[in-house]
């Protein structure tokens, strides 16, 4: 672990569109349960649909976060099928993912969109999780770092975010993350390298540096997302700037997210 003194370990379960109103309550509970010993070591959360969050934040205990897939920018409105961040803040949400790929591909969200919805966010006092991330084939034709650049530059010109300090009022719990989610990785069993996930992290926080400041960007945390199971979660974490994961597959049985949890908190304690 790199920047631990500055970073505390964020580890969010995305559930994408699974689960009953009844298995996620249940599997909630368990969670929390499981997962109670690791929250000195990781701060820990989950993504359940919007439907079952105001159920997951009631039942909430002290170490769970519980986090939207989605947010819309405006307070209010004629915007079918949106929630605003001031309703989520509402029902306790901790804070929300922003522009996932699957969201990006299917919702035609764009980096502008995030930076409005960061906004939204902020002025709520929400946590954001900022997914960036380059398909195979913008990998493979060397345009990588333009992707991510163009992915953080735009949205926080977009966001206009005034006071960067209210992110980092917490010690070690910056409320402002990036999650680095290759595309090519999402859902298809193959990880990035721990060296390829690294450099990534490497370059998103150095364009974080040159956008806002080191300071800010020392403490902001940079997730890894991308077919992370409990096997390979150690490699991920014990790179300097990989600060925690975004999981999918692997965090709808409990048992599975424990034991990833588990795995992150043993290699982060070291
Ligand atoms: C995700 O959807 O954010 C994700 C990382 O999925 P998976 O872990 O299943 O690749």
């Amino acid at each position: 672990m790199g920047q631990s003194n500055l970073r505390k370990p964020l580890i969010v379960g995305n559930w994408k569109m699974n689960k009953s109103i009844c298995s996620a309550e249940a599997d909630f509970l368990d969670i929390s349960r499981r997962t109670r010993p690791c929250a000195k070591v990781l701060e820990i959360g989950v993504a359940p649909v919007s439907l079952h969050l105001s159920t997951l934040t009631q039942r909430r205990g002290q170490h769970m976060g519980v986090f939207s897939q989605n947010v819309h920018w405006e307070a209010e409105g004629a915007f079918t099928g949106e929630c605003s961040a001031r309703m989520l803040k509402d029902i306790n949400v901790t804070g929300a993912l922003v522009a996932h790929s699957e969201r990006r591909q299917m919702n035609a969200e764009t980096n502008i969109t995030a930076g409005q919805k960061i906004r939204a966010l902020a002025d709520q006092g929400l946590g954001i999780i900022y997914c960036v991330g380059e398909t195979l084939s913008e990998r493979e034709s060397g345009t990588l770092e333009q992707v991510l650049r163009s992915q953080i530059a735009e949205a926080l010109g977009a966001a206009q975010l005034r006071d960067l300090s209210a992110f980092c009022s917490h010690p070690r719990t910056c409320t402002f993350s990036i999650a680095y989610e290759p595309v090519w990785a999402i859902g298809t069993g193959k990880a990035a390298t721990e060296k390829e996930a690294q450099q990534a992290h490497r370059f998103i926080r150095s364009c974080l540096e040159s956008l806002t400041s080191s300071a800010f960007a020392e403490r902001v945390r940079i997730l890894y997302g991308g077919s992370v199971k409990p096997a390979n979660i150690g490699s991920f974490i014990r790179q300097s700037d990989i600060d925690g994961a975004l999981v999918g597959g692997a965090s709808l049985d409990p048992a599975s997210f424990e034991a990833l949890c588990a795995s992150a908190a043993e290699t982060a304690s070291f």
